[in-house]
């Protein structure tokens, strides 16, 4: 994520803020233009820009309710900005509970979004391709099962998710390092972006049967025999345990952790973040790939700038902010993830 300064008074404000705390200016979020602004009343009700470029601008319906910064053009004929405009079910207005879980969902999802416009993947809006089109469903499993999932564009979110408490109890169940609402959608978005970025290029095709499996085995069989017996030697080949199940979700697991790394290193680099001696070398060495790969700087980046930040974490009585190890299997993985990525990108 990068970081942003206030248009009136240049304080650092981030992507949430609806509001600059040193100045007072109104901020909106602007996504074709992928820019925290801060805008002026016009006197009709609508705003415009305080750095003085033209336009007039309104905000998105879901300011309040999922308190949401993102613009939209006065003259837009949406009710809902280009990110909250993809979710098709979300709870009811009454019940508070999930509307505040909701809300939670929806600010990762905009995170989620930036990153993926950041990265010139196209998003396709269902109400544009009813088969494949993306859109997000936003359900309370109180009182009923919703399962987390993604099935042909339509990513399904269970809003407990959004509770802390839940989430950490489920993530000591699994036994996963990490969970989190973000970490869910990065997850559910990679399924979406599988058939985009690797199916139809039969080279990649060929690349990903290789690397992360046969893809067309039982997905049903594949689920099955994970849960019966999970796999506990997976660190060697595969990013989490649960990446193991099934070819697809080794793939959703490591664009999850793509996404990661590309949004954690934007981030230190907005911040003029960077991490030398002795860590950078440490970084370098702590993976050999056999072949050289093009992700191969970057992870070696990513683990440098990590390692700083455990050792950070742990100065302040915490544990480790970044509990993964990268091994050369998945550093592979990683490069296939930024390769597919790299080549859809480039052809808009
Ligand atoms: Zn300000
Ligand atoms: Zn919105
Ligand atoms: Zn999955």
């Amino acid at each position: 994520m990068e970081a942003f300064r206030c248009s009136t008074c240049g304080q650092l404000v981030f992507f949430d803020n609806s509001v600059c705390l040193q100045c007072g200016s109104a901020l909106g979020y602007l996504p074709a233009e992928r820019s925290l602004l801060a805008f002026a009343p016009d006197g009709d009700g609508s705003w415009e820009r305080v750095d003085g470029a033209p336009g007039r601008y309104r905000n998105c319906a879901n300011l309040q309710i999922a308190r949401c910064n993102w613009m939209l053009d006065v003259d837009d004929a949406e009710a809902l900005c280009a990110s909250c405009v993809l979710t098709s079910v979300r709870p009811s207005d009454d019940e508070h509970e999930a509307i505040a879980a909701f809300a939670a969902a929806e600010a990762a999802k905009r995170r989620l979004l930036f990153q993926v416009a950041d990265l010139g993947l196209p998003i396709v809006d269902r109400r544009d391709d009813p088969d494949a089109g993306l859109t997000f469903e936003f359900l309370s499993s109180r009182g009923r099962s919703v399962t987390t999932g993604h099935e042909s564009g339509v990513i399904t979110l269970d809003l407990s998710e959004s509770d802390d408490a839940h989430r950490e109890f489920v993530r000591q169940q699994l036994g996963e390092p990490y969970r989190t609402v973000l970490g869910h959608l990065r997850h559910e978005i990679g399924h979406y972006y599988w058939p985009m970025l690797v199916e139809r290029h039969a080279d990649l095709l060929t690349e990903f049967r290789d690397l992360f499996g046969d893809e067309r085995v039982s997905y049903e069989d594949a689920m099955s025999d994970h849960y019966a017996s999970p796999a506990n030697d997976w660190e060697t080949t595969h990013v989490s345990q649960y990446a193991t199940m099934h070819p697809w979700e080794d793939w959703a697991e490591t664009f999850a952790h793509y996404l990661h790394i590309h949004g954690g290193l934007q981030t230190a680099a907005s911040f003029g973040l960077t991490v030398g001696e002795p860590s950078l070398t440490a970084g370098a060495a702590a993976w050999s790939a056999p072949v050289p790969v093009e992700i191969g700087p970057t992870v070696a980046e990513w683990l440098a700038l990590t390692f700083a930040l455990n050792g950070m974490s742990r100065s302040i009585g915490e544990g480790d902010l970044y509990p993964f190890v990268l091994s050369p299997t998945v550093v592979r993985k990683l490069d296939l993830v930024h390769r597919a990525a790299t080549a859809v990108a480039s052809t808009r």
